[in-house]
């Protein structure tokens, strides 16, 4: 095979490993974005419920205090009902407390509805926990595989730069001129294989002629539609 032919297929070849590491680089962040996320979302409704259990929490100690309060409002009409003098008075004494009663009795059904959603959302709470932990943890190791990931793809890729030096040196000057244009303006692909008189570049038929010439691989040929360098890989 000729000598040129044989560096730009080797080009080629390390080009293509060259962007694709390039584009599994590029979506690392991605990556790490999305276990970021299962993270924050579990973070969130952990902190979600224990939000509503601090709520509840205040909201109890506000009818705690208002349950002492009623108590005392009756301690102190019945400590009064002995300087009652008439009936009328004493009817309208007992209807205060009454009053006063019924209100102790509603604030103390509420703090009951209260500790039982404190129970409930106590239980939601250590429910969660483990699932949070598991989410952080998750992440960590997300974290960690793919700064790894990272690294083994840098390293790679340098391994594959300091190969590619190594042939542009031995390309003629203008062959690889003409093979980074090309390779610039045809996504990168620059060097295509022949198969059955096609062009694996544009998928065009070439010359009967012209593919008899490429297979014996002696010289450089290009397709005379998309401009790529064409070889014939021997089965
Ligand atoms: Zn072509």
């Amino acid at each position: 095979m000729n000598e040129q032919l044989k560096l730009l297929i080797d080009l080629q070849e390390i080009d293509t490993a060259i962007l694709s590491i390039a584009e599994e680089i590029e979506t690392l962040p991605d990556k790490l974005g999305k276990a970021k996320a299962q993270l924050k979302e579990a973070s969130a409704s952990f902190e979600r419920i224990k939000a509503e259990y601090e709520k509840m929490e205040k909201k109890k100690k506000q009818k705690d205090g208002e349950l002492e309060e009623t108590q005392e409002k009756i301690n102190k009409l019945k400590a009064k009902s002995s300087e009652i003098k008439t009936n009328k008075e004493y009817e309208a004494h007992l209807k205060e407390v009454k009053t006063f009663e019924d209100k102790k009795y509603q604030i103390e059904e509420e703090i009951l509805s209260i500790m039982e959603a404190l129970d409930n959302l106590a239980k939601d709470m250590k429910k969660q926990e483990p699932k949070l932990k598991k989410a952080e943890e998750d992440f960590r190791q997300e974290e960690k595989a793919l700064e790894a990931e990272k690294n083994r793809l840098h390293s790679e890729m340098e391994m594959y730069k300091i190969r590619r030096k190594d042939i542009v040196r031995k390309i003629d000057g203008e062959i690889y001129e003409q093979y980074m244009d090309l390779a610039k303006s045809a996504g990168g692909i620059a060097v295509v294989q022949t198969v059955n008189e096609v062009c694996l570049g544009c998928n065009t038929n070439i010359p009967p002629q012209l593919y008899n010439d490429i297979k014996d691989n002696k010289d450089i040929f290009t397709c005379c539609y998309c401009n790529r360098f064409l070889f014939y890989k021997e089965k």
